[in-house]
């Protein structure tokens, strides 16, 4: 009988390991992680290892070497994913493996799948349970831990988007423990994402790899008779990761709509003779039953009446026919962030409880989040807690609205809020008054119920847009830079909470400025929406992306080691090298970017540090001859358990979309080595 360690990260795979070597026999001892099996290797001296090449943090590597430290005798089993080919005899060399096997992915896979309804359901009474217990309660926890281990299982069986989901009720389940959020709507976003995660039990087409960098589609409806716009739309969505439903006619469309969810109506305004698509759109919001459905017109006739008429029938925005695909999917993006963002929220401060509770149940039947405050003076400690998007003040209280609405005004953090007075004696003074001191309206108590959510609609409305434009560069469509530093600096102190890496990368396109220089400015700045509309639909939701200035980008990306991150990057590079651009003279040419990454916690802990060495790798994928991705100093593994090849070399030779003699010549220096 031999003592063998098993170290594999996930749970189902090291299970049936044990599971079958204990049925030979064997004394079995398991780890999930390296630090465990650092541990088990000292107690027991194991006989055999089988350790996993893609253990969390790298640590695969550290593993193997310390196992071949203490036993340098004992044999070693390397256990591969399917896609991992490519490193077999890096890891051989590292010493003491005496086999490599592949995980047996296509058999574990189906297993999985087929037990993953039974799993989810499992799922579903557990959060029932935890939702009855509350959150300090096991049930909270047990329904946690359940969520985690779908969420990391989900992911290694080829179920990217299951996981997807799975993480989604993990953060929000995290929220109700923090006390952020409305309760009973998190609630019912957990159920959504629950329904989600069982509508996607299917596995990803063969052709994703198996992490999972692309985001989920949005379903958008077009209502076109013109076949070829509805081709372009059609185009335009794919490309931006959307699913398009192509209908010619405004009762196809309804027809659509009332049978399966849509997210995005484009609606051509001039379609047949008998077909009023100025009509349909209040059809299609009732048989949505979403009044909020977001609805863009486009039409030839950009007269202002035309554009009024639209404007009257509902359509949210209008596009102006030929079709600017840029504008089409910088249009959408912006249609579903806006209505499909979070919840609106909204702070009443009334030293009327009884006012307050049924502003607030008002504001909650819209679907908005609403906290009441008796108490003006915790009015910072409830802005800096519930992060509101508007404010809505009483004028007549113990400290005066006015005056709650100057200190508010002259705090930095808190300019820009959308604030609303409601007052029970609305005067010509008053509404002086109410402008002076900074509110943006005023309405008089008691409040018409349709009349409040009309006005705090439209103010929520353009601070959301306004928030929008200031946080994305309208270039590139990505994060800008001040949006990017904040929504790092929050997910650094999650990744420091839960101890999970997070990799930040710098790309810089090359050669540009003979870019501009050969091509025009124009063709530049095409470039520079390719990349941008690439890297957004590249990469898992979650990850952020942005336009750190000029043409350099940046990406952080949760979750995800170093190596990864330089292998999905490099993806990016190969999908950005086939782009073929189009210059000022007509003329055909392609593009490359070089690209360096760091990794939390490795490299540093601060978006600043983290900046400075993806930066110097950047540098050094420009010297090494561009195009290409670096993620660690060194090029030359420095020993023998260094690792594997460190700097993952560019693709050398300008990579052709066209047919040889077709093919734009890459400028000169882009795309190879330069050194
Ligand atoms: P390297 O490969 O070393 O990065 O060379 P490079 O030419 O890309 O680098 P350099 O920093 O010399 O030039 C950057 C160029 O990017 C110069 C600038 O005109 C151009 N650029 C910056 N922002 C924009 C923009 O918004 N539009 C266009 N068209 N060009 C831009
Ligand atoms: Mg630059
Ligand atoms: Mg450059």
């Amino acid at each position: 009988m031999a003592d063998i360690l098993i170290v594999e990260p996930d749970d189902e795979l090291r299970i049936a390991v044990c599971a079958a070597l204990v049925q030979s026999g064997h004394r079995v001892h398991e780890a999930a992680r390296a630090m465990g099996a650092r541990a088990a290797i000292r107690r027991i001296l194991p006989d055999l290892a089988v350790v996993a090449d893609d253990l969390p943090d790298r640590s695969s590597r550290r593993c193997l070497a310390e196992f071949r430290d203490l036993a340098p005798s004992a044999p070693i089993l390397l256990l591969m994913g399917t896609d991992r080919s490519s490193d077999e005899d890096e890891q051989r060399r590292l010493g003491g493996v005496v086999e490599v096997l592949r995980k047996p992915m296509e058999r574990l896979q189906r297993q999985y799948r087929a037990r993953l309804t039974e799993r989810l359901a499992e799922l579903r009474s557990a959060l029932w349970a935890a939702r009855h217990a509350g959150t300090g309660s096991h049930e909270f926890q047990n329904a946690k831990s359940l969520v985690h281990r779908l969420r990391g299982s989900a992911g290694s069986f080829g179920l990217p988007v299951v996981s997807v989901f799975a993480s989604l009720i993990e953060a929000q389940l995290e929220r109700l423990q923090d006390g952020a959020g409305d309760g009973r709507l998190t609630w019912s976003l957990i159920l959504e994402s629950l329904a989600g995660a069982a509508g996607h039990i299917e596995p990803a087409a063969p052709c994703v790899p198996t992490n999972n960098w692309r985001s989920p589609g949005l379903r958008v409806l077009v209502v076109d008779d013109d076949p070829d716009c509805r081709a372009i739309v059609t185009l335009v969505g794919r490309a931006a990761s959307l699913d398009v439903i192509e209908t010619a006619s405004t009762g196809e469309a309804l027809a659509v709509a009332s049978r399966e969810p849509v997210d995005v109506v484009l609606l051509d305004l001039h379609l047949g003779q008998h077909d009023d698509a100025f009509s349909a759109c209040a059809e299609l919001r009732r048989c949505t039953g979403r009044w909020d459905l977001p609805i863009a017109a486009f039409s030839a006739d950009t007269s202002v009446e035309n554009r009024l008429a639209a404007s009257r029938a509902g359509a949210d925005v209008f596009l102006a026919k030929p079709i600017d695909t840029d504008e089409l999917a910088l249009t959408v993006r912006r249609l579903v962030d806006v209505r499909n963002g979070e919840p609106h929220r909204v702070l009443i401060v009334d030293d009327d409880p009884t006012s307050a509770a049924a502003l607030a149940r008002l504001l909650g039947q819209q679907g908005w989040l609403a906290r009441s405050l008796c108490d003006a003076s915790r009015i910072f400690e409830m802005l800096d807690t519930f992060r509101p998007d508007l404010l809505l003040l009483d004028v007549h209280m113990p400290v005066s609205g006015f005056d709650i609405c100057r200190i508010v005004r002259a705090s930095p953090a808190w300019r820009e809020l959308a604030i609303v007075f409601v007052t029970g004696s609305m005067d010509r003074d008053t509404l002086i008054q109410c402008y002076k001191v900074g509110g943006d309206d005023c309405m008089s108590k008691p409040v018409v119920p349709a009349e409040l959510r009309a006005r705090l609609t439209l103010r929520l409305e353009r601070a959301r847009v306004f928030r929008q434009l200031a946080h994305e560069d309208p270039l590139a469509g990505l994060m800008t830079r001040e949006a990017f530093s904040t929504a790092v600096a929050r997910r650094l102190s999650e990744a420091l909470r839960h101890s999970r890496p997070l990799t930040v990368v710098l790309l810089d396109l090359d050669r540009f400025k003979s870019v501009n220089d050969t091509h025009g400015h124009l063709a530049g700045d095409r470039v520079l929406r390719a990349l941008g509309q690439l890297l957004g639909r590249a990469f898992r939701v979650e990850d952020f992306r942005a336009r750190w200035g000029g043409e350099e980008f940046v990406l952080a990306l949760y979750e995800a080691d170093a190596e990864s991150s330089a292998q999905a990057v490099e993806r990016a590079l190969e999908d950005f090298r086939d782009l073929v651009f189009e210059g000022d003279a007509g003329e055909l040419f392609c593009c490359s970017f070089s690209a360096g990454v760091a990794q939390f916690p490795d490299d540093g802990d601060t978006l600043n540090q983290l900046m400075q060495l993806a930066d110097a790798r950047l540098y050094a994928a420009k010297a090494a001859g561009r195009a290409r991705v670096i993620c660690v100093d060194d090029a030359v593994p420095s020993s023998r358990t260094s690792g594997v090849l460190r700097l993952r070399a560019g693709l050398h030779e300008p990579r052709m979309a066209l047919p040889r003699s077709e093919h734009p010549a890459p400028l000169e220096g882009s795309g190879s080595p330069r050194e």
